[in-house]
């Protein structure tokens, strides 16, 4: 079975929400709505406080070229627009609407029947996914419409979807999968349109054999739609290496998928291009994981763009007493949240709950030179050698270092035996090699 070559690691899966089937979460009575939930600029707002929205109003337009629209997730009225804490753990700018009742745009359509038949030309396509909103929902949020205007002189022959979810804990795009799969795959189907291509590979991790049962059933149905079982192994969903791991091209250091042909989209980013394209739904909602082993009901909760974390937690069964750490996103990738009123975005694809006795780091001890984080980097990286160069501000030979390869894994911190904070290294690294490079393309 398929998996890519270089490094990975073996976490344990913790997969406890797989079973729980999507729930609808209850409307809030206020939703905070970051004009940010993207990578790139953020949108500017195009309401006043007293406005009155609807369900899928247009509440900040992105005007950069990578931005991403808002839409409000609730009806009701602007109270403010402010600065609060998002995942990010900074203030940021956000719309906050006291909801009243659950009125949507008319425009939407609220129908069950799943619509097949794809009327929109390409650039109709790629033009209703830029008015919708939609971003990649894998976490990285890059906006979608910009993914599928290829450059000049670039062609994809395939598009590679990731329904991996490799990081423990998150079960959102297995239940999506599993639950709205024909829709996903219409999803997929309009993505082949809008890139010109005729071919589309799904890769899953083996560990989810009724997803990967349930979408060969109905891609059989699909034309150049075909679904991949790959090898356990962390992190197979980072771009890079679902493209080696699928089609076996590796994408130069500093590139982007489109240099070997290929563009990925995640499995959850799918289904909201079904919704924008068949439907003419925005962005304002989608299936968060929570979850964690004390919890009474992890859960897998379509939710609405703006509700505040603590009412997750409270349907997942309440904020156990002995919680150590409130986690947005996975134990390996994700951030640590301070509070529980900061709001669900578009990247949020899910809330992990650690007991204290798993919410403390062990005492970092003086590094061996074991190697153990040179073996399991994807990236071919020497973490213990960047972090060292970060850790000493040497910028410039930590640049020379390749800091910017690295995709932020966590692989390298997750075995070393001497518990070294290698990740934070590695991410003060590229923001600040990152922000020395942007400068020197302004000078
Ligand atoms: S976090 Fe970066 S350095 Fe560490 S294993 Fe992942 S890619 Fe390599
Ligand atoms: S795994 Fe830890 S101890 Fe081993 S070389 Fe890397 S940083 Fe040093």
């Amino acid at each position: 079975m398929k998996t890519f070559s270089k490094g990975g690691v073996h976490p344990a899966e913790n997969k406890i929400a797989a079973n729980a089937p999507i729930e609808v979460m209850p409307i809030p009575k206020k939703a905070f709505i970051p004009v940010g939930q993207h990578l790139g600029a953020p949108a500017k707002p195009v309401v006043q406080k007293g406005d009155t929205v609807k369900v899928g109003t247009l509440l900040a337009k992105g005007e950069s070229f990578i931005s991403a629209h808002i839409h409000s997730s609730v009806s009701g009225k602007i109270e403010k627009i402010d600065h609060w804490m998002d995942t990010s753990g900074y203030k940021r700018q956000m719309i906050i609407v006291g909801v009243e009742g659950d009125e949507w745009e008319e425009s939407i359509d609220r129908t069950p029947e799943i619509v097949r038949e794809i009327t929109l030309s390409k650039p109709e396509i790629i033009a209703r996914i830029k008015e919708s909103g939609i971003v990649g929902l894998g976490g990285a949020t890059f906006p979608t419409h910009v993914k599928l205007m290829i450059p000049d002189g670039k062609k994809c022959d395939v598009l590679l979807i990731n329904g991996v979810e490799c990081e423990p804990y998150l079960t959102s795009d297995h239940r999506v999968m599993l639950e709205r799969g024909e829709e996903m795959l219409i999803g997929v189907s309009i993505l082949m349109k809008a890139l010109d291509t005729n071919k589309a590979m799904v890769g899953i991790e083996n560990n989810k054999p009724d997803a990967i049962a349930h979408l060969t059933s109905l891609a059989a149905e699909f034309s150049g739609i075909t679904i991949h079982p790959l090898q356990i192994k962390y992190p197979q969903g980072a771009e890079k290496q679902l493209i080696k791991a699928l089609i076996n091209r590796e994408v130069p250091s500093g590139k982007l998928p489109i240099e070997v042909g290929a563009v990925v989209n995640n499995s959850g980013t799918a289904l909201a291009v079904y919704e924008a394209v068949q439907k003419n739904k925005p962005l304002f909602e989608r299936v968060v994981t929570v979850t964690g082993k004390s919890l009474a009901k992890p859960a897998n909760l379509l939710t609405r763009i703006g509700t505040p974390i603590g009412e997750l937690l409270e349907k997942a069964g309440g904020l156990p007493e002995n919680s150590g750490k409130i986690i947005s996103g996975g134990p390996m990738m994700g951030k640590a949240l301070t509070q529980t009123d900061i709001p669900v975005s578009k990247g949020t694809s899910g809330i992990l709950v650690l007991p204290e006795e798993d919410s403390t780091r062990p005492e970092t001890l003086t590094c061996i030179r074991c190697a153990k984080c040179v073996q399991a980097c994807p990236m071919g990286l020497m973490p213990y050698h960047i972090a060292l160069l970060a850790a000493h501000q040497k910028w410039e030979e930590t640049e020379k270092s390749h800091v910017m390869d690295c995709i932020e894994c966590g692989s390298c911190q997750f075995v070393c035996p001497s518990a070294r904070p290698l990740l934070d290294y590695m991410r003060v690294g590229k923001q600040t090699v990152g922000l020395i490079i942007r400068n020197r393309g302004k000078k």
